[in-house]
């Protein structure tokens, strides 16, 4: 069992690590690991455990699936080294929170979309970009390569004790680091915090996980809604149009039940029609895109909803 101390001195370990420079990936995250040491959270402090991550550590690639060619799901989990203990080791990536991968000197964020503490294994969904040095390795990594990750990095802490309203706003393959935000939410029934799930994407073909986005929908304290401003169906009108009509049939037959979806942007006034006046409780923004996308939103969500500056999270 690590005590407490141990974890502390863990922790001050990690911190002399981090005062590199070249730690920083260069990317212009919101939360940089130089701002955002990876130490011991309360969970894994209460639990007496070590977690893997907090220096960069080796994980094998448990399952690789492709979506369409572009976009990859993977799943790693951690390769203990021999004779070492695994019962005294935990995986803590809490939600909001993204890890770095290493591959040489070359560093880039990943935000998980789940991972399991006591299993030590995590996923993540990449978006492989053209010419992207990180892209060109993930793109060919198979099953049992290993890879080396350091974290959790990030700021967001919720509380479940104080009801509020959230809203998670997301864009493309972003919607990922929003699901264990809203798990953390739904899976515990003491959470009265209500839930506006904003996601956007190109058309309903680009909508990832919308399968998890119909369980939520079952839960009393969950709406969402899809903004597809380029969703175009066969039939001639929206063809000639560009895109669907917002009442197309084509479309609303696509549409699952309980699935809501608008063919344009999320804008100042879409982002209103969801900030129900007379529900009690703080505003709390999330956003999870590119950083346009973060800005944007930022902005629309001070302006239109009012929310105090204060509590819009960028991921
Ligand atoms: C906090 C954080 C979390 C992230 N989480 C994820 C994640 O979970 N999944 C994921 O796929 N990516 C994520 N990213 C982006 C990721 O870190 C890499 O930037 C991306 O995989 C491309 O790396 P690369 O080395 O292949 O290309 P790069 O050299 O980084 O980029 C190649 C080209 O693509 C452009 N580009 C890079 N990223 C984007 C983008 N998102 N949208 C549009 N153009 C882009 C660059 O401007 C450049 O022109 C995250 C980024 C941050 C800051």
């Amino acid at each position: 069992m690590v005590t407490k101390r141990d974890a502390a001195k863990q922790d001050v370990g990690v911190e002399e690590e981090l005062l590199q420079a070249s730690d920083c990936c260069g990317n212009g995250c919101t939360h940089c690991i130089l701002d955002n040491k990876p130490r011991p959270s309360k969970r894994v402090l209460l639990a007496g455990k070590r977690n893997v991550i907090l220096s960069y550590t080796k994980f094998r690639l448990l399952r690789r699936e492709s979506l369409d060619g572009q976009v990859l799901q993977l799943h790693f989990g951690h390769a203990a080294e021999q004779g070492t203990d695994t019962e005294d080791s935990v995986l803590d990536i809490p939600p909001g929170h993204h890890v770095m991968l290493r591959v040489g000197s070359l560093l880039r964020p990943y935000s998980p979309y789940w991972s399991d503490f006591q299993a030590r294994e995590f996923r993540i969904l990449v978006k492989l970009q053209q010419e992207g040095p990180m892209s060109r390795h993930l793109a060919a990594v198979r099953p049992n390569d290993l890879l080396e990750f350091r974290g959790p990095i990030g700021q967001y802490v919720h509380d479940p004790m104080e009801a509020k309203c959230i809203y998670i706003l997301a864009q493309g393959v972003a919607i990922a680091p929003t699901l264990p935000l809203v798990r953390q939410v739904l899976e515990n029934e003491e959470d009265m915090s209500r839930l506006w799930h904003l996601v956007c994407a190109r058309d309903l073909q680009h909508v990832y996980f919308r399968e998890e986005l119909l369980e939520f929908a079952q839960f009393w304290n969950y709406r969402s809604c899809l903004y597809l401003p380029h969703q175009q169906c066969e039939s001639a009108a929206c063809k000639e149009a560009g895109h669907c009509d917002p009442e197309c049939p084509n479309l609303r037959r696509s549409l699952r039940y309980r699935e809501t979806a608008k063919v344009s942007r999320l804008d100042a006034s879409g982002l209103t029609t969801h900030s129900n006046p007379s529900i009690a409780g703080q505003r709390v923004v999330i956003v999870a895109g590119d950083s346009n996308f973060q800005r944007n939103m930022a902005l629309i969500a001070t302006q239109s909803i009012g929310v105090d500056p204060a509590h819009v999270y960028l991921l």
